[in-house]
């Protein structure tokens, strides 16, 4: 159980310390944050108390996540909303790194009607320019996404044209993804047969590379497969299912990788529940 590394999205209510501290009580070893509230462009400022409390109990913890508010669009065609997103990633990075975070994960953003190919140059823009301001300590992940609309991320092809575009012009930025097992159901990848599971990891393998993948977000999906939709549901309740999750264990690739819950909190003991569907697929794997 030591080397299973999993955590959860954890509400910072009362101050991010208590999100680490929370995750400790429930026995994850990882957990994730949003260092503010993800729905406010102009959110409180996370106090020095609160980062010194953090990394007091950084020790206890093997990997820290800090999710991207929502509101910030990398990619948007709109010049006033695009510098409100490079200016709040900018800030948000600094905080992240101020907690000694390993990871910082963003949605890749929408084009609107601009295009996917003006798309993914804003955004590739935005990276730059973000990372030529301010080159994080922690590593950068652009999420899988279940490809609705115009959002970019849908695809593998799409995250390995912007890192590939970002590594031409900032060769050392440390950038990767991250793998949402809904999203990626609800973009048509069917992981409850091992055989699609086998093609997404070749998939990999011939966009992104596999060193890039670095934390799966595990959640099992209320949507069926294929339908762009996004909607969280607990570990084995939902369309995926325990096949699913086991069929994603089974590859060492993604075993050894974080395993970060961001399933409905239904009641107090839905993340100690999750987090225990998770561990009997790992333990029964590695016992087997
Ligand atoms: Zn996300
Ligand atoms: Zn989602």
């Amino acid at each position: 159980m030591k080397n299973f590394l999993v955590g959860a999205h954890m509400s910072v209510a009362g101050g991010i310390h208590l999100a680490i501290e929370r995750a400790i009580n429930y026995g994850f070893n990882c957990l994730q944050i949003f260092t503010h509230s993800p729905r406010l462009w102009n959110a409180k400022k996370i106090s020095q108390k609160e980062i010194t409390l953090f990394n007091e109990f950084k020790s206890e913890i093997r990997c820290v996540v800090v999710h991207a508010p929502y509101l910030p669009n990398l990619a948007s065609p709109d010049k006033t909303i695009l510098d409100k997103s490079i200016n709040t990633v900018y800030n948000d990075l600094i905080v992240a790194d101020e907690i000694n975070a390993d990871f910082y994960v963003i949605h890749p953003g929408s084009h609107k009607k601009s295009g996917v190919d003006n798309g993914i140059q804003t955004l590739t823009n935005s990276l730059i320019n973000i990372f030529r301001n301010y080159p994080p300590n922690l590593t950068f992940l652009l999420e899988t996404m279940p490809g609705a609309g115009a959002t970019i991320g849908g695809s593998l092809n799409e995250l390995a044209r912007v890192i590939n575009n970002v590594h031409s012009k900032l060769p050392n930025v440390k950038i990767g993804i991250c793998v949402d097992t809904a999203h990626v159901f609800a973009a048509g990848i069917d992981i409850r047969n091992e055989t699609a599971v086998d093609d997404f990891i070749s998939d990999i393998s011939k966009t992104v590379g596999r060193t890039a993948v670095k934390i799966v977000h595990s959640n099992d999906s209320f949507e069926p497969l294929a339908s762009k939709k996004d909607r969280h549901n607990h570990i084995g309740k939902g369309e995926i299912g325990i096949k699913g999750f086991e069929n994603m264990m089974k590859k060492s690739l993604f075993r050894k990788l974080p395993w970060i819950l961001e399933t409905p909190k239904s009641n107090e003991n839905s993340d100690i529940e999750n987090k225990t569907a998770l561990m009997n697929i790992y333990n029964n794997l590695i016992n087997s």
